[in-house]
């Protein structure tokens, strides 16, 4: 694997960088593999990095139904924080956010991830008290969050108009919170993952699973069969499909959630701010696009696309929260299919079925997960015992009634 450096770099801009190789190989689907991971997005491909990376593992591929990063990895606002509320997600989301840290220089890969500080807003008196709970809660796990005034808000977001019709009355302050962006995670991981063996096939869909004696055996794939005893499952948006395929149900609803870009202007958004109240979140790329999310879509689907009611619901706030945005063109507008539970936690579990395991159920807020989630699902899938970070997130909680309850913290998309 080439290293990319500053050498490497100019070495190719003598030769008009036409001769850089190909950053993953695309190979032909073998007939077995050790372990098989479903979905070539960014928790599939971290899965299959930190399979081969660090637990050692072998002969491992990833199937990908489409280009890697189609789904909802390429999709999403790309925002990464880990101010939730039980002590379960904490450890996940922060485990995943200090793996963030570091990830450009463990994969020799950019992920541009920017710690800007993200801010919360709070709308009425019931907002700061689930946020105050929430920072006491942050604080006891040793994340950094603190509670500011509408005048620091304002200080930091000069443009906010706090006296509007959503008047802001504080805000919860993430110091270490940010962005990194989506596809070039996706990339590294699989520019990494490639490196050290792993197949990565795109266009590979997998239409069926051969279950015998309770244990997987093989997948049927659109590139033929593929005989396997493990096999990870991170499909997002068509977990319930994959579960259908094996015999069994997940406690998910897929519903589209939407994003939408507006044309480029200069710095005017250093931090990201989120508004739970509104069901709105925004950014500023390093192109200088506003990215906007929204809330979830309220009807279950498989298309990509959302409804204009929901953007009209996010988009009036938002103008009231920044007159200024009233003055932009919004240039693209997209959705995804994210999967919800019931507890707005994920899934990163052993199946009913023997050598099946899924990571699913992220919803709104995977993206942030994506490399401590990748990490611990690795870990899982290698010692077929589930990591004691993502124990808590089995599947059974659903019978014992240990729910993981984040409808405050994730219940608004991110
Ligand atoms: C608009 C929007 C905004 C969001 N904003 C944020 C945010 O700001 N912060 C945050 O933390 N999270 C956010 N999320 C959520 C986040 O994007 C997801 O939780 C996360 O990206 C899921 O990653 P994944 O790898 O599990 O899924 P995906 O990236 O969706 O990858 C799953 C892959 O599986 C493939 N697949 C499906 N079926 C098959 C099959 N049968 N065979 C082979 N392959 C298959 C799909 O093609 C897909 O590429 C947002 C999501 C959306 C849609």
């Amino acid at each position: 694997m080439t290293r990319y450096s500053l050498w490497s770099l100019l070495r190719h801009a003598r030769k008009g960088h036409e001769h850089w190789p190909r950053a993953w190989r695309s190979p032909v689907l073998r007939s077995a593999y050790d372990i098989v991971i479903v979905g070539g997005g960014g928790h599939g491909l971290a899965t299959a990095y930190y399979l081969a990376q660090e637990f050692g593992a072998k002969k491992i591929a990833v199937l990908e139904k489409g280009w890697l990063g189609g789904g909802n990895t390429g999709r999403n606002t790309t925002i990464v924080r880990s101010g939730y509320l039980q002590d379960e997600s904490a450890k996940i989301y922060q485990h995943g956010l200090e793996l963030f840290e570091t990830l450009s220089r463990k994969l020799n890969f950019n992920v541009m991830f920017s710690a800007r500080g993200l801010l919360q807003l709070a709308h009425s008196v019931h907002d700061l008290q689930e946020q105050a709970r929430r920072e006491q809660a942050c604080r006891l796990n040793g994340i950094d969050i603190e509670m500011i005034s509408p005048e620091r808000v304002q200080h930091m977001l000069p443009e906010i108009n706090l006296d509007g019709r959503f008047p802001v009355m504080g805000a919860a302050y993430q110091h270490n919170a940010g962005n990194a962006r989506h596809d070039a995670v996706a990339w590294g991981y699989a520019r990494g993952a490639d490196a050290l063996g792993v197949d990565i096939v795109q266009n590979c869909e997998v239409k069926s699973m051969v279950v015998k004696k309770g244990r997987i055996e093989a997948l049927e794939t659109s590139h033929g069969t593929v005989k396997t005893g493990r096999v990870g499952v991170a499909v997002a948006g068509h977990s319930s499909v994959l579960a259908a395929m094996a015999g069994f149900r997940l406690p998910l609803a897929s519903v589209p959630l939407q994003a939408l870009v507006s044309e480029p202007i200069k710095p005017v958004l250093n931090h990201v701010v989120m508004s739970n109240g509104v069901h709105v979140y925004l950014s500023q790329s390093d192109k200088g696009e506003l990215v906007v999310g929204a809330g979830a879509d309220q009807y279950t689907s498989y298309a990509q696309r959302g409804s204009f009611a929901t953007m009209d619901q996010i988009l009036a706030p938002l103008v009231e929260l920044f007159p200024y945005i009233a003055r932009l063109r919004m240039l693209r507008q997209w959705a995804g299919i994210v999967d919800i539970t019931p507890d707005r936690s994920p899934i990163i579990s052993k199946t009913p079925v023997e050598g099946l395991f899924v990571n699913a159920g992220w919803g709104t807020g995977g993206f942030k997960a994506t490399a401590g989630s990748g990490h611990v699902f690795a870990s899982s899938l290698a010692n077929n015992r589930m990591h004691p970070i993502a124990a808590p997130f089995s599947i059974d909680r659903f019978y014992s009634g240990a729910v993981i309850d984040e409808g405050s913290a994730a219940g608004v998309a991110h």
